[in-house]
């Protein structure tokens, strides 16, 4: 698609943030040119739309960027998965590894109903551990989650621009 180039041009690899030996992919230049920001979203809609896809599900803080914008066009709900304690009502809670600690997702209690299909939509996937605490809060709730979606799959973790996430039988399997 000639559109992905446009894309990955307008990410910035940032060395050394926020540690020493860091590199960091930086979406905000993207968010500066509107239309390489709509072809960002448009990629997604354009596979979601007609999926009877009930709720988009963004990780906090960049799946929240691109996220609502993908619902909206899709005519599904938005549901924020949030780091621990910002949510005010009864919450779903999944921790996961990180590379040195853990970290935690919130969803709240009532946000899904059983059965209904969900995506999950963050800026990047590296280990996809943050994606698998996603995928556990949804299916704790009885969402289906049919995939997860990003802008950047890391070169090192062999997952290409864009790329979506498909689960199989519990396996992922990228495209
Ligand atoms: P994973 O859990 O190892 O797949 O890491 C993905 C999570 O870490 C996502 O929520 C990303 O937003 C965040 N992340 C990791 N590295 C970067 C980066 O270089 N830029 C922006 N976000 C990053």
């Amino acid at each position: 698609d000639p559109r992905l180039q446009g894309i990955s041009d307008a990410i910035r690899v940032v060395p050394h943030f926020p540690k020493p030996g860091i590199m960091f992919n930086d979406i905000t230049p993207l968010l500066l040119r509107p239309g390489v920001f709509k072809d960002a979203v448009d990629m997604f809609v354009e596979r979601y739309r007609g999926m009877g896809i009930a709720a988009v599900a963004g990780i906090e803080a960049r799946g929240f960027i691109f996220g609502p914008a993908i619902a909206l066009a899709i005519g599904a709900k938005f549901i924020p998965l949030r780091k621990p304690k910002k949510l005010p009502g009864d919450v779903f809670s999944e921790s996961y590894a990180l590379e040195y600690g853990t970290d935690c997702l919130e969803m709240h209690v009532g946000a899904i109903e059983p059965g209904e299909r969900a995506v999950v939509v963050d800026d990047l996937v590296a280990t996809g551990g943050t994606l698998s605490a996603a995928i556990k809060l949804l299916e704790r709730a009885g969402a289906d989650v049919v995939e997860c979606a990003c802008v950047i799959g890391l070169p090192k973790f062999k997952v290409p621009l864009f790329f979506f996430f498909f689960f199989c039988r519990g396996q992922p399997i990228y495209s």
